[in-house]
């Protein structure tokens, strides 16, 4: 990821707020991109060269790369680890580069692991991506009325259910 990645990491956000208000926000960036190579530029005076992430951040957006971080049963979180950033590389590491999990002692290898590793992120749906399931879903069904239509109806059943 560099900054000439931004437009691509822009169009693949999320479009609603990363943090709540500035403190929450600035107290993620002290705990997290503050010691992060990625934000390394920025802390030399070079924001050009900063994380984009954190520029997307500061547009209202939630970058893709934020996944939640641990939540308590009454669902609260602490302000350094609401977000665990997939993104993140330690400064001091003495290779920032995501490495593969070194093959263990004894194992053998029938395959060179490198061209079958990458990463792999579980996310929740995007509520776009969850109305598409379910019209899918929904026509599998035997519904017959368009995309459109469904979603609208969708919406007008959730504003009831919200006000209910
Ligand atoms: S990669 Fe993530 S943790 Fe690192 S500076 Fe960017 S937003 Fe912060």
């Amino acid at each position: 990821m560099t900054p000439d990645d931004y437009d691509q990491l822009f169009s693949e956000s999320h479009d609603r707020p990363a943090f709540s208000n500035g403190t929450e926000g600035y107290g993620w960036m002290a705990a997290n991109c503050d010691r992060c190579i990625h934000d390394k530029p920025a802390r030399e005076n070079d924001d050009a060269r900063g994380c984009p992430l954190v520029l997307i951040t500061l547009v209202g957006r939630t970058p893709r790369q934020f996944i939640d971080g641990p939540r308590d049963e009454q669902g609260r979180y602490g302000i350094a680890t609401q977000h665990v950033c997939t993104e993140f590389r330690g400064e001091d590491d003495p290779d920032p580069n995501p490495q593969p999990v070194p093959t263990g002692p004894g194992q053998g290898e029938l395959l060179p692991r490198q061209p079958y590793e990458g990463v792999r992120m579980l996310m929740p749906l995007s509520p776009e991506d969850r109305a598409a399931v379910d019209f899918r879903e929904s026509v599998e069904a035997g519904l017959t009325e368009d995309f459109s239509a469904f979603s609208r109806r969708m919406d007008a059943a959730n504003t009831t259910a919200r006000r209910a």
